[in-house]
């Protein structure tokens, strides 16, 4: 956009673009030439530099009915143009996409207690939260959204409340980790468990989520962290972010929690599900000990979304909690960490396994498919 004259701003127009654009469940993305709406009141326009896959891309992409769609959620971009009553943004600015949202104001915002924006929590319908229609278009047809962020596009609309400005020293390829599982993985050791140093820790799922749960428990001083997980192939990267034990639960001869509970002395104080599975939330709290285990649940589930417990393990003093992106409040807590990362305290450079160009996106929904990665970050094109 060009400022005409001293007086007059040139109206923001729509963009055409490229957008990788799901047609149907587990059907291949489709390279689409997308519309993108300007900016409504209170809404950005991003350029995408960077985004990275994460699993509940997958999960919705195979089992979600909402399409066309444009699926994407952890990214990383550059402010194109912005709405009606947005101060907080200039064109040019460096954000992180957030797929819930901060509107600072609600019940929630302003409560210590919770990240549960009522105004911009986590949006389901595939619409944009402000009028329930779609920034995006093929031929005056609408394609949905996802998470209110879509940025599987070279531009993507949203709302000023579900982006964080970053400093310009942040590296925009890796940091879009910090969009989803990086951080939702340490916010549950740090904000939602809040372990304690010397501490035993058991975590179910050992992706990205999984491991940033591993870091944080490392950096609070667990005395032992026990990683589980079917890919024994993981078993390296799982010590390198502070996993003491690795378990591989088809190797054992008995059930895993009985393994977690027999070296543990009782079971662990905090136990983690990160594989989205609600059979293993069981098992996870199963595994944490008598009365202070703690079971944190972050995984998305794939297939049946409720959970049949025994009632006599709350009994025995234990707790299930769950939480959505670490606890944290988007827009106050992760510049934070991302100034943790620029002083090396926390380390992500290390979950991203592949980096491909945006024509190549159907490539990491394989990988991923076939657990063959832990994070492909996709560079749209300059
Ligand atoms: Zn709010
Ligand atoms: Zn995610």
């Amino acid at each position: 956009m060009s400022i005409s004259s001293s007086t007059s701003i040139e109206p923001i127009g729509v963009i055409t673009c490229k957008a990788a654009v799901a047609w149907g469940p587990g059907e291949p993305l489709v390279m689409e030439e997308v519309e993108v709406s300007p900016p409504q009141p209170m809404e950005i326009r991003i350029k995408v530099v960077c985004t990275s896959l994460c699993r509940s891309d997958v999960t919705a992409w195979q089992s979600q009915a909402i399409f066309p769609r444009i699926f994407g959620h952890e990214a990383s971009g550059i402010v194109e143009s912005v709405g009606e009553g947005v101060t907080e943004f200039e064109v040019g600015d460096r954000v992180l996409t957030l797929f819930t949202g901060e509107c600072m104001s609600c019940k929630h915002c302003t409560s210590t207690k919770s990240n549960m924006c009522q105004v911009l929590g986590l949006e389901r319908k595939g619409l944009m939260h402000s009028d329930q229609k779609t920034r995006f278009s093929i031929k005056g047809k609408p394609i949905y959204h996802y998470c209110a962020v879509s940025s599987f596009s070279e531009y993507t609309v949203v709302h000023s409340g579900c982006a964080v400005k970053v400093s310009s020293r942040a590296p925009l390829e890796k940091i879009c980790l910090f969009s989803c599982g990086v951080a939702a993985g340490l916010g549950a050791a740090w904000k939602v468990a809040n372990i304690s140093e010397g501490s035993t820790v058991a975590i179910y799922g050992l992706g990205t989520v999984g491991l940033s749960v591993a870091q944080g428990a490392k950096l609070r001083g667990a005395s032992r962290i026990i990683g589980v997980d079917i890919n024994t192939g993981k078993s390296e990267i799982a010590k390198a972010f502070g996993v003491t034990d690795f378990i591989n639960p088809d190797d054992c001869s008995e059930s895993v929690h009985q393994v977690v509970k027999r070296i543990t002395d009782g079971g662990a104080d905090y136990s983690f599900e990160c594989v989205g599975d609600t059979e293993t939330i069981t098992t996870a709290l199963q595994s944490c000990c008598d009365g202070w285990g703690l079971t944190v649940t972050l995984g998305v589930p794939k297939v049946t979304p409720l959970i049949s417990t025994h009632y006599g393990l709350f009994l025995s003093g234990k707790t299930l909690t769950g939480s959505l992106f670490g606890g944290w409040k988007p827009k106050s807590d992760i510049p934070s960490l991302i100034d943790m990362y620029l002083r090396k305290e926390i380390k992500i450079d290390e979950l991203i396994t592949h980096n491909m160009p945006f024509e190549e996106i159907n490539q990491a929904f394989n990988l991923m498919t076939e657990g063959k990665c832990l994070r492909c970050v996709i560079h749209m094109p300059k």
